[in-house]
């Protein structure tokens, strides 16, 4: 019994019940969908909250960074380091909001044929670019295979792979980055040669604020969100996230796209 004529969600569950019979067990868990729903509505909010407090700080400690020549001689290194965390604030507030937009709102108004042939060189210009030839970068994308979805979304989900191979993969290491098309779907790999994660770990990569070595990601300017969108983004498109890993071998992500969520075009 509802409240108010609140919606129900239901968990219906379908278990063989003696012979040739079939027992529906249906448990009501609205409680814990209201629940979940004030969680994201609340992570939303607070993050939108900060988000202009904040723009104001970044802006003056912007400011005293350019202008403050002279006078405020002594303070240049705690100005340097104020506005480095408030960048890296802003940074989390940024990646949890697309998370809570990522996890409310449903994929189906503004759906495009997205060509990631051409998001795959986009991300080969900014991996080159970040490199500087630190790293043996091979790219390769199949073209005219398309997926039914939000470029902008797909784009967040391939570059956090990509940008965390560069950030865990040391000088010399090699970065593969594949797309390619069988008969089961559309796969996208980002394979690299560097530190690896544990088997006690891999589990637990893609939740939020989940980190290996939280001083490492932090001094890398990651957020720990990173894979979180990239699991949440894939969902919405019907995909799915694969993690192989070796500590002190490499990884492998590969994001695979089942056939319905496909389109092909004339390369
Ligand atoms: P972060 O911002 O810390 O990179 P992510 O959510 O992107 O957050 O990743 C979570 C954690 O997973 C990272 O802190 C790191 O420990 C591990 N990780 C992600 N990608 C790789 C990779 N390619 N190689 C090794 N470890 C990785």
């Amino acid at each position: 019994a509802a409240p108010n004529n609140e919606d129900v969600t239901l968990n219906v569950r379908i278990v063989p019940y003696g012979n040739q019979q079939r027992l529906l067990i249906a448990r009501d868990v609205s409680h814990l969908h209201r629940l979940e729903q004030t969680r994201r509505d609340f992570v939303a909010n607070a993050s939108h909250e900060l988000r202009t407090p904040l723009t104001v700080l970044s802006g003056y400690l912007d400011m005293m960074e350019q202008e403050g020549e002279g006078e405020l001689d002594g303070w240049r290194t705690p100005i340097l380091e104020m506005r480095s965390q408030a960048h890296r604030m802003q940074r989390i507030i940024t990646d949890l909001l697309k998370l809570a937009r990522l996890e409310t709102k449903t994929l189906d108004v503004g759906l495009e044929p997205v060509d990631i042939a051409d998001v795959v060189r986009e991300l080969e210009d900014e991996a080159r670019e970040l490199s500087q030839g630190r790293h043996r970068l091979d790219f390769s994308a199949e073209p005219g295979v398309f997926v039914t979805g939000r470029r902008s979304e797909l784009y967040s989900c391939l570059s956090n792979l990509v940008f965390n191979a560069l950030q865990y993969t040391p000088e010399g290491g090699a970065i593969t980055v594949r797309w390619w098309r069988d008969e089961r779907g559309a796969h996208f790999s980002v394979r690299d040669t560097g530190i690896g994660v544990s088997s006690k770990d891999l589990p637990r990569l893609t939740e939020r604020f989940y980190r290996v070595d939280v001083a490492r990601s932090r001094e890398t300017g990651g957020t720990g969100l990173g894979l979180a969108i990239v699991k949440h983004a894939l969902e919405r498109h019907q995909g799915e996230l694969e993690i192989e890993s070796e500590e002190g071998q490499g990884s492998c992500f590969t994001c695979h796209f089942p056939l319905e969520r496909l389109q092909d075009k004339a390369a």
